[in-house]
Parts: structure tokens; sequence; C-alpha cells
């Protein structure tokens, strides 16, 4: 069974052409999904559309078997990584991390064996007490995936993780996230405008253009016809 599947998926804002076109992709469970295509292309609301965080205008998105089109974002059980990773900068790492744990209303002990379990997963272990801001971005990431882990969740998405760092940085932070995702594997989606970021991190990759999904292959298979 797909992880996610995308059933004729369109969105329409006002009366333009619409943002996305009748898009239908499913994601395997495990797999490392991209979404790549220039600016305007309409991946941010598919992928919002996944989230909860855009209502679909029609089709059907589905979630571990469930159909979730009138499902509030809270219960979908995703975790979405934004691009500024969204970390409280006067918690400590490992309040961070446990952060949604005490939303959830887990006790401590909970808590306290989930967070150390992901924070040695994420290598973050001798880092727990130090505040975001002493971090980094490379560490700054691996708390905001500590968090995303320790929620037990259906799904990885990430809009963009990497934009605003620079070219050696996120390098290091593409191989970084290649390798997390398959060391849990968890499902994943990933949006992005850099070629070489979808080429190189994908199991496969979803072009869009104008709203409209023009491939759906591998990244060998994109390389060997392009
Ligand atoms: P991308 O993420 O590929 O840059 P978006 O999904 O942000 O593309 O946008 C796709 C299209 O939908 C664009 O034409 C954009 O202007 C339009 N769009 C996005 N969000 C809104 C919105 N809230 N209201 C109206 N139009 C929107
Ligand atoms: P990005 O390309 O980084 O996703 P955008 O500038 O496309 O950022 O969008 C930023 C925000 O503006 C999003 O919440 C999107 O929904 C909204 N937005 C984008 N295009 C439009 C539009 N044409 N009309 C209204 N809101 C828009």
């Amino acid at each position: 069974m797909a992880a996610i599947e995308m059933k004729n998926i369109v969105k329409q804002y006002g009366d333009g052409f619409p943002a996305v076109n009748d898009v239908s992709i499913d994601v395997a469970d495990g797999e490392f999904l991209i979404l790549v295509g220039p600016s305007g292309c309409g991946k941010s609301t598919l992928l919002r559309m996944i989230v909860g965080l855009e209502d679909i205008t029609d089709g059907d998105m589905i979630i571990g078997g469930k159909k979730v089109n009138d499902l509030a974002p809270r219960d979908r059980n995703l975790s979405m990584v934004f691009q500024n990773y969204a970390l409280y900068p006067h918690l400590t790492v490992y309040e961070n991390i446990a952060f949604p744990l005490r939303l959830a209303g887990a006790s401590d002990s909970e808590v306290d064996k989930k967070v150390r379990d992901a924070s040695k997963t994420l290598e973050l272990d001798e880092h727990l007490e130090r505040k975001p801001g002493n971090l980094s971005g490379g560490q700054r990431q691996r708390v905001a995936m500590g968090r995303a882990i320790v929620r037990d969740a259906e799904a990885f998405l990430f809009d963009e993780p990497l934009s605003n760092l620079d070219a050696k940085l996120r390098g290091q932070m593409r191989t970084e996230i290649a390798r997390l995702q398959k060391r849990l594997g968890i499902t994943t989606v990933y949006v992005t405008h850099d070629q070489t970021e979808a080429m190189t991190l994908g199991d496969r990759v979803a072009v869009l253009k104008r709203g409209v999904l023009q491939q759906l292959a591998t990244p060998r298979e994109l390389y060997e016809n392009p």
C-alpha cells in the first residue's frame, strides 16, 4: 500500500489556470519523493494540500489508506520540516525535541526515552543542553528532524529546507538528509526548485510545470531520458 496517494488533485485559486491540475502520484512506504519545478509551478501548493494547510478543489488525498481531504493538519500525523527549522531559541535542544510530546501530554519518562532515542539516532546526544543559537546549521536541521521523528509521524514533508544556506553547507545538509531518511526509512516528500538536489536526493522525482505533472521517474531515468 502506498503511504500517500494523490488522486487527480486539483487546486484552483480564483479563476486563473489551476495552480495544481489533475496530479496523481503514489508515494511508496519509505520512499523519498522529490517535487521539483520552477517557481510558481505548484509544488508548495501540492505539499500544503498533503499537510492540510490548503483545501483541495478536486480529487482525493489518501494517507495511510485513509482519505484525509477534510482532516485538519494536526489529525494527519505528518511532520513538516520548515525552511527556517522553526526552533524555539529559548529552549534547549532537549526541550525543542520534546516539544510535540509535551504538547500531546506524554509522561516525563516517555518524553525522556523518546528524546534520548531520537538524539542518539541524530547524533545530538552531546548537545541536549545547548540552545539552538549555539548550534551549526546542520545541527539545527537535525534538531528539527528530531522533533519530527519523536512523533512517529506517517511521513516527513520538506519545503525547500536548504534554500537559505550557502552552497557548501547545502551540499553537506543534502547528504545528511539523504542518510537520515534512509536510516529512518520514513516516507518523505521534499519540495525544491534545485535540479541538483532533485537528482541526488530522491528515489523518484516528480517534475511539475504550470501545475501539471510532466514526469515521474527515478533520477537515473530522468538523466537518460530528460
Ligand atoms: P511553487 O511552490 O512551485 O513556487 P506555488 O504552489 O507557490 O508554486 O504557486 C503555484 C501558483 O499558485 C502560482 O501561480 C501562485 O501565484 C499561485 N498561488 C499560490 N498560493 C496562492 C494563493 N494563496 N492565492 C492565490 N494564488 C496562489
Ligand atoms: P514560495 O515560492 O517560497 O513558496 P511564494 O512567494 O510563492 O513563496 O508564496 C508565499 C506565500 O504567498 C504563500 O503562502 C502563498 O500561498 C502566497 N501566495 C503566493 N502566490 C500568491 C498569489 N498569487 N496570491 C495570493 N497569495 C499568494
